[in-house]
């Protein structure tokens, strides 16, 4: 390949991480299934000494995974909450920070109920709306968390005009990038300090292990996180690395056949007389649409759509037959999920309403199901309900 040109993302996806001639040359990398490793001088340092602080199979992900976010360096953790969890101990105790009200639910909880304990202040904040960002400022803000397009109700934050804001004031941001995939989307080069991955979802693909990833451009705070995830240790098996390995090579064809089927079935339940309402950055009532366009390639595999009534998501999930019921997304397999349940059971009901989430909405995570299939068994269960 000529020097100047640089390889598209699916052409990334199957060699990022893979060892050429560096052991054995294999062509997929070997599950090194080592706690410890042999010192062979005591005086002479070596790159593996104890798979908590680095271990082959897992840097293959790690490197995979930067490759791809245009990172300088990549990290692999035991879950995607793993993940977050240690960026967010880069902040200490007096520290403030400003987070999207509509974060994933685990981060929700985490920051309310365990960061607190330990002094760290957060306030939740509308950040698709700049403004409503900057009236959250207190003199000790030190960090932005944010997320787009975000869960369920697929609100765009702009991430390049937060990044630009807390860049002036030297604020830390951290983008949670698991529904877009570095795909369709790269906040690193939106100016993100840190991207976050629950890798569970669409790296890995296969709805089989749960994982979580880091990725920084900035070397000083790759170094910074590599001492966190070496001390916490809450890092990814060498097993579920090879699994995760193996998953993201197929990420771009698979993200390109999700996404095809989720804007032709948002298309169609968008026409549909029993939805109320579909929220999905690819239709043009979206009210994200032209900032998605100008930060993400794509809309994504995730859409919501609202039936008005519990009673009839009831029997909507009893008559569809392709997709699972389950919580989680980015699966081979469609899998629609009830927010007011599952991903956002803890919020008040007041507050679930208050953000879209009405005891109508469902969550479609489209799979690799033939779309016409799909959207045959969509139609057939909603043409049934009463
Ligand atoms: C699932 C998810 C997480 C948490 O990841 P786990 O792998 O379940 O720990 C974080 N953020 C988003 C957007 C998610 O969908």
């Amino acid at each position: 390949m000529s020097q100047e040109r640089k390889p598209q993302l699916s052409t990334l996806v199957v060699h990022a991480g893979t060892d050429r001639g560096q052991w054995t040359g294999a062509a997929s990398v070997p599950i090194y299934m080592a706690s410890t490793f042999h010192q062979r001088d005591i005086d002479e340092g070596q790159v593996y000494d104890y798979s908590r602080s680095g271990n082959p199979t897992r840097h293959a992900a790690e490197e995979a995974i930067a490759c791809l976010e245009g990172g300088t360096r990549g990290f692999a953790f035991a879950s995607g909450m793993a993940a977050m969890s240690t960026c967010l101990a880069l902040f200490s105790a007096g520290d403030h920070l400003i987070v999207a009200q509509d974060i994933y639910g685990g981060t929700y909880r985490i920051l309310d109920k365990v960061w607190t304990r330990f002094g760290v202040e957060t306030t939740f904040v509308d950040t698709t709306d700049l403004e409503a960002v900057i009236a959250a400022v207190r003199p000790n803000t030190r960090g932005l968390i944010l997320e787009s397009p975000s869960n369920p109700t697929l609100a765009v934050t702009d991430l390049a005009g937060c990044a630009a804001l807390a860049r002036e004031r030297g604020w830390l941001t951290i983008a949670d990038n698991t529904f877009m995939s570095p795909c369709l989307q790269k906040p690193l080069e939106l100016g993100i300090d840190i991207v976050v991955h629950s890798a569970t979802k669409f790296l890995a693909g296969h709805s089989d292990l749960i994982s979580g990833c880091v990725v920084v451009g900035d070397e000083e705070l790759g170094k910074r996180i590599g001492f966190l995830q070496n001390a916490f240790g809450n890092i990814l098996s060498p097993h579920d690395s090879w699994l995760l390995l193996r998953g993201m090579k197929t990420l771009a064809v698979r993200m390109a056949a999700s996404q095809q089927g989720a804007r032709q079935l948002a298309a169609f339940l968008n026409n549909h007389p029993k939805v109320s309402r579909v929220y999905y950055p690819g239709l043009d009532n979206h009210p994200g649409y032209g900032i998605h366009n100008r930060q993400a390639s794509g809309p994504g595999a995730v859409l919501s759509f609202d039936l008005g009534s519990r009673a009839a998501v009831k029997q909507f999930f009893s008559r569809v037959k392709l997709p699972i019921v389950a919580v989680s997304l980015g699966g081979v397999e469609s899998i629609l999920s009830y927010p007011t349940t599952m991903s956002h059971a803890a919020m008040e009901p007041e507050e679930r309403i208050r953000r879209g989430i009405g005891p109508g909405l469902i969550r479609l995570s489209v799979g690799l199901e033939d779309p016409d299939d799909l959207q045959a068994d969509l139609a057939e269960a909603l043409d049934g309900l009463e």
